[in-house]
Formats: structure tokens, C-alpha cells, sequence
């Protein structure tokens, strides 16, 4: 049976004293269940101190991005050795807010797709569609490019731990959530893809999360979806009492 994985994307919110507020409240209430796993997706100024705050308990900290060199000359960049040496465990790459933003590509998701498990770390991989794509019926086109670009060169034991999030980008911060039947499909479609790449083994081993506007009201439908398999949570992860109700629907 897959584990469930809840991950807290808090975008560029907090200060430090609320992002250890927020750990210290958490940490100590997490349900004591193995099929579940919690995850908070940091700012960056936060990550050692959280890294340090969540030890000892079943909390696990991820950045929301970073580059894919080791070190060198890219002033305001924060590389994977640097996130392995001070302890995080997980990374978010490709977000839609970077693709759209920070003109992340499919290319450089992949090269930071390999760069995090060159350093331990384990990506989470966002992809989805705008509304002009779901309108013109090119959502699964446009996943399984997204899907196989980003998976390109691993081998199958790391397609295994990737942790894929589908977050249609039209339903990210609008309150809008894809029904829970349209947003299995679009898993589904992804474990499809998958399977194709790498074998039905691998295929049945990955973690697809749902991501957008995902809240404590629609998180139990969402979850008991036959592939859903854990949420990429913004805005409802930024309150620890909300963050725990969407953990505990992991269970
Ligand atoms: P949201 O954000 O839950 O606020 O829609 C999701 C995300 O961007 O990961």
C-alpha cells in the first residue's frame, strides 16, 4: 500500500518566529501512523532552524526550490549541497509559480530532478495545465510531456521515489479545486505514463499527489481517490490546526 504525503508549500509567507511557532505546535500532535507523512516546504531563511526544531519527530522539511549546480557563480541561488548539508530532506521543483515567474523549464526540472538525488534529497515534482490547455482538451498531452521530461535519465529505483504533484495550475490560490474525479483521472493518466517508462512495479511504488486549493472540507474526497496519493497544500497549510486536519485525512 502507498503512503499518503502531505506537504505544506507555505510560498513566501512567515517570518522566522511564526515558522517555528508553526513547527512547535505541529510536531508534537502528528498522528502516530506509519501510512502517513508530513511534510513542510519552507522558505529558505527558515530551513535550518526547522531542520533543527522538527528533529526527533516525524515532521520532515523541504525547500521550495533550487538550483541545480553545485556551487559557482549564480548570485541568489541555493544549491542542493548546500539544502543536503544543513538537513532537508525533500525539494520542491518545478512549481507552476516558478515556471510561470522564474522562467523555470521542462530541461531544468530535469537537471534538478537529478541534482536533488545526486544529494539525497528527494523532489517533489510539480506539473499541470493552465485553463486554455484544460479548455482545448491537451491536459493529458500536456502532463505526459511534463511527466516524461522531467523523469528523463533517472533509473527506475529513483522514478520509484520521486513524488510527483499534479496541481492544475488554474486551480492554485482560486478556491477552485478539479473535481475529485477529474484530478484521479489526470493521476491516473500520470501512473499510466509512468508504467510505460519504467514498468508496472515502479509505476505502482510512485506517489502522486493532488495540488490546489485543497483545504480540511475537500481533502477527504480527494484522498480516497484510487490514485491520489497525498497534497501539495498551499494556502491551507499556513495555520498548524488546518495543517493537522489535512494530515490527519492521510491516515
Ligand atoms: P493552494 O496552493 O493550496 O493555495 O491552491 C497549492 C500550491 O501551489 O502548491
Amino acid at each position: 500500500m502507498r503512503k499518503k504525503i502531505i506537504a505544506g508549500n507555505w510560498k513566501m509567507n512567515k517570518l522566522a518566529a511564526e515558522a517555528d511557532q508553526f513547527v512547535n505546535d505541529v510536531t508534537g500532535n502528528l498522528p502516530d501512523d506509519d501510512h502517513v507523512e508530513a511534510i513542510i516546504c519552507a522558505p529558505f531563511p527558515f530551513l535550518p532552524s526547522l531542520v533543527e526544531k522538527s528533529k526527533g519527530s516525524k515532521l520532515k522539511i523541504s525547500a521550495q526550490t533550487m538550483h541545480f549546480e553545485d556551487s559557482g557563480a549564480f548570485t541568489g541561488e541555493v544549491s542542493p549541497s548546500m539544502l543536503q548539508d544543513i538537513g532537508v530532506t525533500h525539494v520542491v521543483i518545478g512549481h507552476s509559480e516558478r515556471r510561470e515567474q522564474f522562467g523555470e523549464t521542462d530541461e531544468s526540472v530535469n537537471k534538478k530532478v537529478h541534482a536533488a538525488f545526486n544529494h539525497g534529497l528527494t523532489p517533489i515534482v510539480c506539473v499541470g495545465e493552465t485553463l486554455d490547455q484544460r479548455e482545448a482538451n491537451d491536459t493529458m498531452n500536456h502532463i505526459e510531456t511534463q511527466v516524461r521530461k522531467a523523469l528523463e535519465g533517472l533509473t527506475e529505483q529513483q522514478i520509484a521515489e520521486v513524488i510527483i504533484a499534479y496541481e492544475p495550475i488554474w486551480a492554485i490560490g482560486t478556491g477552485k479545486t478539479a473535481s475529485s474525479e477529474d484530478a484521479n483521472d489526470v493521476c491516473m493518466h500520470i501512473r499510466h505514463v509512468v508504467k510505460d517508462i519504467a514498468g508496472k512495479e515502479t509505476a505502482n511504488q510512485l506517489v502522486i499527489q493532488y495540488g490546489g486549493s485543497v483545504k480540511p472540507a475537500n481533502v477527504d474526497e480527494l484522498m480516497a481517490q484510487s490514485d491520489i496519493d497525498g497534497a501539495l497544500v498551499g494556502g491551507a497549510s499556513l495555520e498548524a490546526d488546518s495543517f493537522l486536519k489535512l494530515v490527519e485525512a492521510g491516515t
